[in-house]
């Protein structure tokens, strides 16, 4: 006689338009049986009905004309960063899509970055509350020094971030408010007190000074809150913090767990430690210069009290991020002969024996490793270290996983491969930054190879996209467009033998997305014992075409069986344009391209992030205790 184990629960068949799997042996299906928010069933509704037999059965068809997808997977996401940048009035050089769905539009000349500061000026009704905005870009906005900003606001403080977010322009209301007056800061060189403008060190006065404002509930809170909402948005049901705990841990998950639980958002996020910021936190130190030694096994330490403490919606992975070669926002990656155009050199993050030491280190300790790394001579570096590792203590499976990958050659594809490495980009570098990298710093031939997916898929690897949230939009389907289509700001289409299949570039978002996470067992597909993660989309991505991926619009997501509809269905913020205008590089564009060009949170931020966690007590206080 068979034992019953468990009574019968109820059923929920969601029957659709269309299902796309991305499970291989069942590609397609038209329903889906859900109970206690795990898949019970994939096929037609016809083909369940074994499993109806003494359960109650719903059938939900309210997806009838809708296509459903797993739930898309972001696993190389920046919590933090959202929540410190988010709540900023946000003019930029691109369009930006807010909580709620609007979108902000770019501003691209000096005209409309003065139209939409005044417009989001007078929207502002508090006059005492800072007005902090993001996304000021002195080459397409024009000069908004003190002068000009004590013009349009002369009693209220205002704080323009530059795109870079590593200079600041303040008026007189706001340099009195923070108390930066002039025998504080008249000598500072790296402050220009008449132009209100703050730079490299003077911009970290200016950040300790705001510090207590971006780290309050009300703050922080509330961009976790729209970050949040931008992935639901995006159809993300699960994303990865790969550098959980830079900030500090208790910090950190005590925000998330506010969010993500009150009330019950439909997404889980998995955390990925960082690792230099838990072992310096651990040994006492800041975080040093690229080669300052790093006592990893204090870090590991710090890291193990945390694993097996998941919480709800937020849980750890035993996995581990450390760092390669410089920002490709900045051309400060590491790249091998012929190097850059006007011969300036890349940098490193951490030096390659600091990042062997962690490699080995963490490689010993059977964590999974995630390694920032960008050109090709980091490559290397990366290739070494692994490599060293394998001598010593040969592992399998161990889902090494290079992330963002913007420029490697096809015999470090094969290296990789050997070594049983995989890969997360960002592919949104082929649209963002082919065209300038290709005038100004590599030439043509290598920036238009930017991110080649397909070689590495070539080479038998899985390949997975990210948005590296706030470098790219919280959006699967533009991501997968960016790496599939390969189409630059320009309009133009870099590498055509590198484009993807629309299964290869769907994949990348789902089901290869999971495995380097190590939860390709759990999410990524819909297949029977599955969490039921859906993403539903308006379009059929097969109907539209690799081509127009960005234009395919999501409706809602389901997370664990639960359905949450969006007010309107929403395509990429760049879905319409698909292209953004780009200035002619001039000269002054030639040196400011190295630096403040654009986001970049593994590089400046870095350091503000280091900073943030090496301030003194009495600025921080309370906050991270
Ligand atoms: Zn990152
Ligand atoms: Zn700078
Ligand atoms: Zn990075």
């Amino acid at each position: 006689m068979k034992t019953q184990k468990k009574t019968m629960q109820a059923v929920t068949v969601f029957t659709a338009r269309k299902i796309i799997t991305m499970d291989p042996s069942l590609p397609e299906a038209t329903a889906v049986a859900v109970s206690e928010g795990r898949i019970m069933a994939v096929g037609s509704l016809e083909s369940m009905e074994p499993w109806f037999t003494g359960r109650a059965v719903t059938v939900d068809d309210r997806f009838a004309d809708k296509v459903l997808m797993p739930g898309f997977i972001d696993n190389h996401v920046h919590p933090f960063l959202g929540a410190l940048l988010t709540p900023m009035e946000i003019i930029a050089p691109e369009p930006w899509r807010m909580a709620g769905g609007d979108i902000h539009p770019a501003a691209n000349t000096p005209a409309e970055y003065e139209a939409r500061l005044k417009e989001r000026l007078a929207a502002r009704t508090d006059t005492d509350e800072l007005f902090i905005s993001f996304g000021y870009q002195p080459l397409e906005h024009g000069k908004w020094g003190r002068p000009e900003l004590d013009k349009i606001a002369p009693d209220r403080p205002v704080v323009l971030f530059q795109r870079s977010f590593h200079e600041t322009y303040l008026n007189s209301a706001a340099m009195t408010a923070l108390g930066l007056s002039a025998e504080v800061v008249s000598d500072h060189s790296q402050v220009d007190f008449a132009q209100g403008h703050f730079f490299e060190t003077g911009n970290m006065m200016v950040m300790g000074k705001l510090m207590s404002t971006l780290l309050a509930d009300d703050w922080y809170r509330k961009g976790l809150g729209i970050t949040c909402d931008l992935m639901r948005q995006g159809g993300i049901t699960t994303a990865a913090d790969m550098l959980f705990g830079t900030i500090s841990p208790d910090f950190e998950l005590a925000a998330i767990n506010a969010v993500i639980e009150q009330p019950e958002l439909p997404m889980r996020v998995v955390n990925v430690f960082d690792g230099r910021g838990f072992s310096n936190r651990a040994s006492g130190r800041g975080n040093g210069a690229p080669d300052a030694e790093i006592d990893f096994a204090a870090g590991q330490g710090a890291m193990e009290e945390l694993l097996g403490k998941d919480e709800g919606r937020v849980r750890f992975l035993r996995a581990v991020k450390l760092f390669a070669d410089g920002a490709m926002f900045s051309a400060l990656m590491q790249m091998n002969e012929p190097g850059y155009i006007d011969g300036h050199e890349g940098e490193w993050i951490m030096t390659p024996d600091v990042l062997a030491q962690g490699v080995k280190h963490f490689w010993e300790a059977g964590y999974q490793i995630h390694v920032h790394v960008n050109g090709d001579k980091g490559m290397d570096s990366v290739l070494d270290a692994l490599a060293q590792a394998q001598d010593a203590k040969p592992r399998f499976d161990h889902r090494f996983v290079m992330h963002h990958v913007g420029f490697h050659t096809n015999a470090q594809s094969t290296r990789m491969a050997a070594l049983g490495a995989h890969a997360s980009v960002n592919p949104y570098y082929i649209h963002a930054l082919s065209d300038t990298l290709s005038e100004l710093d590599l030439g043509p031939e290598r920036a238009g190879q930017l991110v080649r997916s397909q070689s590495i898929l070539r080479n038998n690897m899985k390949v997975s996209f990210h948005s590296d949230f706030m470098m790219a939009p919280l959006e699967p389907l533009f991501l997968a467009w960016c790496a599939g289509a390969r189409v630059t700001r320009s309009g133009q289409q870099v590498s055509p033998e590198e484009r993807l299949s629309m299964e290869q570039a769907l994949r990348g978002i789902t089901i290869d997305a999971a495995f380097a996470l190590g939860m390709d067992d759990e999410i990524g597909s819909i297949v029977a014992g599955k969490k039921a993660d859906f993403a539903v989309l308006e379009d059929d991505p097969f109907d539209l075409g690799v081509d127009r991926l960005k234009d395919v619009r999501v409706a809602g997501v389901v997370f664990e069986g639960a359905v949450t509809m969006l007010a309107k269905p929403v395509a990429s913020v760049f879905g319409e344009t698909g292209r953004m205008p780009v200035p002619e590089p001039t000269q002054d564009q030639l040196e400011a391209t190295h630096c403040c060009h654009d986001v970049d949170p593994c590089g400046h931020l870095q350091e503000i992030a280091a900073w943030i966690h090496a301030m003194p007590e009495d600025v921080l206080g309370q906050r991270l205790s």
